[in-house]
């Protein structure tokens, strides 16, 4: 079976968020279930740079506003179509933005561009390939399925995946005409979307089936408190929606073998942390002592419940725990933490940034990872946190409810136990799992259980890429029927 798989990220050449990590990772674990995927991504300046032997497969004359070209590669073992158009993609700064963060004005019209090649590659311009399945991922890949509909590949099964809900590439009425679409496209039940167009609503209106990142978050977003506008049509959509929680990639987060870990363990080996938690004291200059470090690697926003953090720092100061945050995001959020590392000196360390590196020493030192997130599609810290052993204390909302075990009582007694939940998002909340988190900490045996328990959980892609494959046969038997 063949898979297009169109995305605007890709590990190890392009990532933002979890989203690249799916992308980079789900193609080998699908190989061995006889599924081929290529993956379609944006000819971004590192993804251009890292393009050495390429055939070019398909050249537009005039694609959104200029000449690109479609060319065909392996990059890092994945097999990629580049879709090289300068005049979209050749530019400094991120996928979306520029070096301030200030979103593209064009973005419409970047993925459209890439939508429309998906769609053309469905319809089967690149010589001797059809992909069976086209998959695309977030809004900016989901145009692809709204020109299928409307062209030539109305016939291809497809799938859409949200990865958070949050983003949905709203644009104004005024860029329809741009898109090339029939004016039907225009439509309640096409790409309008509250009077303008909406890219990520089309693709959830044209898909066979939606996916989402995790069982809960499939139900959460189906009601107005997480459906951000668009419960409504993910409710009619709700027969062919699905949660598949992700995978981790455990060739790079295994802490048996990790580069970035100042040394190497296992669950039988777990004294090995020590010398991680020191690495961590040294590097985020933090107080030496054996109580809990708290790590937190996110992004700095209201969505990951940030805010909440900084509202307790003090009393998890005063209870004996450290915190070490790896971060980046709101100005006002990251000014809030440092203004905490500084009221506690040796206590509190803040790294503002994005440092691969330190999160895997974060994730292999620290005792317990904090995850407050007021939702969460499904989030990947808490499964390095489980992978290394550093214990996830998390909000009870989407993927971390469904792969966190929480340590209530009659879980540690059974030894399921592999993390600590909380609900509501709230500060008070919040400081009680952690208080709870600080009472086993300081019984060494119940706490190394919880670790090891954790580390035995499959959050392997092996687990996840077995439903997309099955999710595929039934949509291709679904064509055939
Ligand atoms: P989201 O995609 O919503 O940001 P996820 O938990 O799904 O959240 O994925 C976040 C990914 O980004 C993880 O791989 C995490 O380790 C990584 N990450 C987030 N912030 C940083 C940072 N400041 N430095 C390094 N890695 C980070």
């Amino acid at each position: 079976m063949q898979v297009l798989s169109v995305t605007p990220e890709i590990f190890p050449l392009i990532k933002t968020g979890g989203l690249a990590d799916v992308t980079g990772a789900l193609p080998a674990a699908l190989a061995g279930l006889g599924v081929a995927t290529r993956s379609l991504v944006p000819g971004y300046p590192v993804v251009m740079n890292a393009l050495k032997k390429k055939k070019t497969v398909h050249h537009y004359p005039a694609l959104q506003g200029g000449k690109a070209a479609l060319h065909s590669a392996e990059i890092a073992g994945l097999d990629m179509l580049v879709l090289d158009a300068p005049h979209l993609f050749d530019r400094p700064g991120g996928p979306y933005g520029d070096v301030t963060g200030a979103d593209w004005q064009d973005n419409w019209r970047r993925f459209a561009a890439l939508g429309r090649v998906g769609a053309d590659i469905a319809a089967g311009v690149v010589k001797d390939y059809r992909p069976d399945i086209v998959h695309a991922h977030d809004w900016q890949s989901a145009m692809t399925l709204a020109y299928m509909r409307y062209g030539e590949a109305a016939d291809v099964p497809s799938v859409m995946t949200v990865h958070n809900l949050a983003f949905q590439g709203q644009f104004g009425a005024s860029i329809f005409a741009g898109l090339g679409l029939p004016q039907q496209a225009m439509a309640l039940d096409g790409v309008e979307y509250y009077g303008g167009v909406g890219f990520l609503k089309a693709g959830l209106q044209a898909a066979w089936a939606i996916t989402t990142v995790s069982p809960t978050y499939a139900q959460e977003i189906r009601t107005p408190a997480f459906g951000m506008g668009l419960d409504g049509l993910i409710n009619l959509r709700s027969p062919d929606l699905y949660g598949i929680v992700n995978g981790i990639d455990d060739d790079i987060w295994n802490p048996e073998t990790d580069t970035h870990l100042a040394a190497t363990y296992t669950s039988k080996s777990l004294k090995g942390r020590k010398a991680n938690k020191r690495a961590i004291e040294e590097r985020m200059t933090l107080d030496r002592d054996d109580g809990p470090i708290y790590c937190v690697v996110s992004r700095l926003t209201w969505q990951k419940g940030i805010d909440i953090l900084s509202t307790i720092i003090d009393p998890v100061v005063a209870s004996g725990a450290r915190l070490a945050i790896l971060g980046s995001g709101d100005a006002g959020l990251e000014g809030a933490l440092l203004a905490a590392a500084a009221r506690h000196r040796g206590r509190v360390g803040v790294v503002i940034g994005y440092d691969e590196g330190l999160s895997h020493l974060l994730q292999g030192g620290a005792d317990g990872i904090l995850i407050p997130s007021r939702f969460e599609p499904c989030g990947l810290t808490q499964l390095y946190g489980l992978r290394y052993g550093c214990v996830p204390i998390v909000a009870r909302t989407g993927g971390l409810a469904d792969t966190v075990i929480d340590a209530n009582e009659a879980a540690v007694a059974a030894g399921v136990a592999t993390g600590f939940q909380f609900a509501p998002e709230d500060a008070g909340a919040f400081h009680h799992a952690i208080s709870r988190a600080n009472a086993l900490h300081a019984e060494p045996a119940v706490w190394a259980a919880i670790q090891k328990q954790g580390m035995k959980s499959d959050v392997s892609w092996d687990r996840s890429a077995q439903k997309y494959a099955a999710l595929y046969r039934m949509l291709l038997s679904k064509r055939d029927a």
